[in-house]
């Protein structure tokens, strides 16, 4: 039972005072030492990938590989976009197998951000998956994540926080208490003070960018005030790069496989590293009897038509695939025909939703409705229409 509620994730983190690690990732050897941490350590684990960094990976291709990373694992994982920049890449993240994402609005005004959050989260809850908003801003210092991140801190205030979380809906926060994203120069100064604050005024999981580089002791400091995913790349980076220039001193080949060799394993030591420090190791067992599993729906539509020919068929039902397949919280649609001559139904529609919420908010979505009334239902008077909940899977 790998993919869970990010919401039942952090409220459990939050309640037994722990982070999860959301590890961006970047590539194949990212996923598989992200992952292989999380299975030692026994530990919930965030597979997040962000879309500041999409120019190093396909995107579709990389999420394809976390989520089957994700199913077969034995311990809790939840996918996140992180820094999404739009609603249109967050229904593309969510309609890839993300179950959670992030609103990145934090340099526009607040106004601006509410708006921007509010509209991301209307999405995502109609399809069951949470949202992280992000209040305050935090800046990129030095480091490759740091051009991406430019300007000065903000630190979020604890009105602004209120208000924000009110009028959005928001499930978590991302704040500015003094990480910056990329690497720190000189000693980090964390307004711990700041933190506790807010914590208290939201009581709602909060979630620390710019992971890297602070000692034990901040770290626990943020735990300790409700932080309870932290965000981390830069040093993961930093250890996977250390390793490929260490292969490419002392390798006498010069190939791609002999230069990349052991990165998963640089990825794996660091990451392991970070989960014992924020109290996530051996969290596995006991957050998986807590929480629900992400079960998918399929909605399956079973049809006969006398009123259009093959040509005409094949054309509505591509019409079909492009426009529900752009539905948020649709992961998949399938079209077929019976392989057998004597079938009571000649043809089918299979629409994989993420979660049962789809159901309702597919079911009212304008396209849907548009599609279904003109294009489809009209030709289509026999039919059989059933949505199955995937069995939740034995592990
Ligand atoms: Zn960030």
């Amino acid at each position: 039972m790998p993919l869970v509620h990010m919401a039942d994730m952090l409220y459990h983190a939050y309640e037994n005072r722990y982070a999860v690690g959301a590890f961006d990732v970047v590539s194949l050897d990212f996923i598989s030492g992200v992952m292989a941490a999380a299975e030692e350590k026994h530990a919930p684990v965030i597979i997040s990938l962000a879309e500041s960094h999409f120019e190093y990976f396909d995107f579709e291709l990389l999420m394809a590989a976390v989520v089957r990373a994700a199913e077969r694992s034995t311990i809790p994982v939840a996918i996140h976009l992180d820094h999404g920049q739009s609603i249109e890449s967050a229904v593309r993240a969510v309609n890839l197998g993300c179950t959670g994402i992030m609103v990145d609005a934090s340099n526009s005004p607040l106004d601006e951000n509410i708006a921007q959050t509010r509209a991301v989260v209307n999405m995502a809850h109609a399809c069951g998956i949470p949202v992280e908003g992000e209040l305050g801003y935090v800046p990129g210092v030095e480091g490759e994540d740091a051009e991406r991140h430019p300007g000065d801190i903000q630190y979020t205030t604890v009105d602004e926080a209120r208000r924000y979380i009110d009028e959005t809906s928001a499930d978590f926060l991302a704040v500015s208490i003094g990480t910056v994203h990329g690497r720190m120069k000189g000693e980090p100064k964390l307004d711990i003070e700041r933190l506790a604050q807010i914590n208290q005024a939201l009581k709602l999981p909060l979630v620390i960018h710019g992971g890297t580089g602070l000692s034990v002791g901040q770290y626990k400091g943020l735990i300790d005030n409700g932080v309870t995913k932290i965000n981390y790349y830069t040093a993961l980076s930093d250890a996977a790069g250390r390793r490929i220039k260490g292969n490419v001193e002392s390798e006498a080949n010069s190939n791609y496989t002999s230069h990349t060799h052991g990165v998963a394993e640089a990825v794996q030591h660091e990451a392991a590293r970070c989960i014992d420090i924020w109290g996530c190791t051996g969290r596995a067992g006991s957050l998986l009897q807590s929480c629900r599993p992400r079960l998918p729906v399929e909605h399956v539509i079973f049809f006969n038509t006398d009123k259009l020919d093959a040509a005409a068929l094949d054309d509505m039902m591509s019409e079909g695939r492009r426009v529900l397949g752009n539905i948020p919280g649709v992961q998949r649609v399938f079209t077929g025909h019976a392989v057998t001559e004597n079938s009571s139904y000649r043809h089918c529609w299979v629409v994989r939703f993420t979660a049962c919420p789809v159901i309702d908010s597919y079911r009212a979505h304008p396209a849907h409705q548009q599609f279904a009334d003109n294009r489809f239902r009209p030709y289509a008077g026999d039919r059989l229409s059933i949505d199955f909940e995937e069995c939740r899977m034995q592990k």
